[in-house]
């Protein structure tokens, strides 16, 4: 049974005024909120058994030690991993996409390709533009169309043994499209050796993720997106892969022996886990998933799918408002603008009034605002917390908007 009143009762952030009016959040694809499961959690790790992991033989390092490595077990079943070891803790999706490519360098040489798409956050676009300036790469974008949907036969032409790396975002943070992952991978597998990245940032808090199945060579998430504390994030790779990358970070923790003269690095996962880890975000990112797990993958989906379709519907009814990537596939959020207004800021700061939490501006995806000759727009995202009633109230806080700013 999915029992809202009982989820939004794990969330006490939920219960107050913002501006005098009841909060509505709907800015969850920048944060989720944290249910009191995650942060109990965090607070038991401080409180019962605060020590550094993996080094000491005192048992309370012990303790740390085991809990953060129950964590990662949970975190392989949840997306499904061959091996726990395939499992590495990082700060977020970031770092996780920083990571890959920089650990991907002595792979890829002058004039080869790395494809992404037009529907990238910054974050996986910098980090290939950097690998590109080390080596001589070229980097190649996978085009969209007027609905966000990635023109794949792009694919069908350009992949090819020059291709090393296809790195896409399983869901559109500014638009919510969801990508053809499969589609994409089995392209990019009868095609061509790339390796394919996966960021499933904005996908991972929405759907069920099974990396086996999808066969990504790599998949990148943020803890903090999917109701865990900030600074904590997930890189999973292949394990053949991640045996024959070079670390990123160098220091504590990544060693398994060191002298001047020569290194040689730690087993799986801890080559690419330097230094001391988060381990009480790494252990409540644990709790994060069990508290998604409890209540049921397939009934946040089904009604984050509702809180959409609703939104969708109740927006569209304002004359003039626009909403980007409708006629995709999509989740978990609803972009939009409304006719005559360009600065989605001035709609924000009217919800703001309101109480209304929503994200405004380029979303770090300005090559997706250029596509669309706009500076930014209005994004509601949703999580399991949210009702039909805010979805009313959030319609109706745009018109107020359109009557305020016409
Ligand atoms: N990729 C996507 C699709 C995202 O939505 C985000 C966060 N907005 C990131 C990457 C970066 O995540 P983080 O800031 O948690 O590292």
């Amino acid at each position: 049974m999915f029992d809202l009143q009982n989820i939004r009762s794990q969330f006490p952030i939920l219960n107050q005024t913002v501006n005098g009016k009841p909060l509505i959040y709907l800015d969850n694809g920048a944060t989720s909120q944290k249910p009191v499961s995650v942060f109990e959690s965090w607070m038991k790790y401080y409180t019962e058994i605060n020590a550094n992991v993996h080094r000491g033989i005192h048992t309370l390092s012990q303790l740390a030690t085991e809990e953060m490595e129950v964590s990662r077990r949970k975190i392989q079943r949840f997306v499904n991993a061959k091996n726990d070891y395939e499992i590495i803790f990082t700060k977020g999706t970031t770092e996780g996409l920083n990571l890959i490519a920089y650990s991907l360098t002595n792979l890829v040489k002058k004039n080869d390709e790395i494809i992404i798409s037009h529907l990238e956050h910054h974050s996986n676009i910098v980090p290939w533009q950097m690998l590109c300036e080390r080596t001589g790469a070229k980097l190649k974008v996978i085009p969209m169309d007027e609905n966000g949907i990635l023109q794949l036969d792009f694919l069908d032409k350009n992949l090819n043994e020059k291709t090393k790396i296809v790195s896409v975002n399983q869901v559109s943070n500014a638009l919510g499209v969801v990508n053809p992952i499969e589609e994409i991978i089995s392209k990019v597998r009868k095609n061509s050796d790339a390796l394919v990245v996966i960021d499933g940032a904005q996908s991972v808090p929405h759907m069920k993720i099974d990396v086996q199945k999808m066969d990504c060579d790599f998949f990148v998430f943020s803890g903090h997106k999917m109701y865990a504390p900030m600074g904590t994030g997930i890189l999973y790779g292949k394990e053949e892969i991640l045996r024959k990358i070079q670390p990123f970070h160098g220091g504590g923790e990544m060693i398994a022996t060191c002298t001047f003269e020569k290194t040689t690095y730690a087993d799986l996962p801890f080559k690419f886990e330097a230094g001391t880890p988060n381990v009480g975000g790494n252990i409540a990112l644990g709790a994060a998933v069990d508290f998604m797990e409890k209540i049921g993958q397939e009934q946040i989906q089904h009604h984050e799918n509702a809180l959409l379709d609703y939104a969708q519907q109740k927006l569209l009814e304002i004359e003039g408002l626009r909403i980007y990537g409708e006629k995709a596939k999509r989740t978990g959020v609803v972009s939009f603008n409304l006719e005559g207004i360009g600065i989605s800021s001035d709609v924000g700061m009217i919800l703001d009034k309101l109480g209304i939490a929503v994200r405004t501006g380029h979303h770090c995806t300005q090559p997706i605002m250029n596509f669309f000759n706009i500076a930014g727009t209005v994004r509601a995202s949703f999580a399991v917390y949210n009702t039909f009633e805010e979805i009313d109230v959030l319609a109706e806080g745009v018109r107020k908007a359109k009557r305020m700013l016409s």
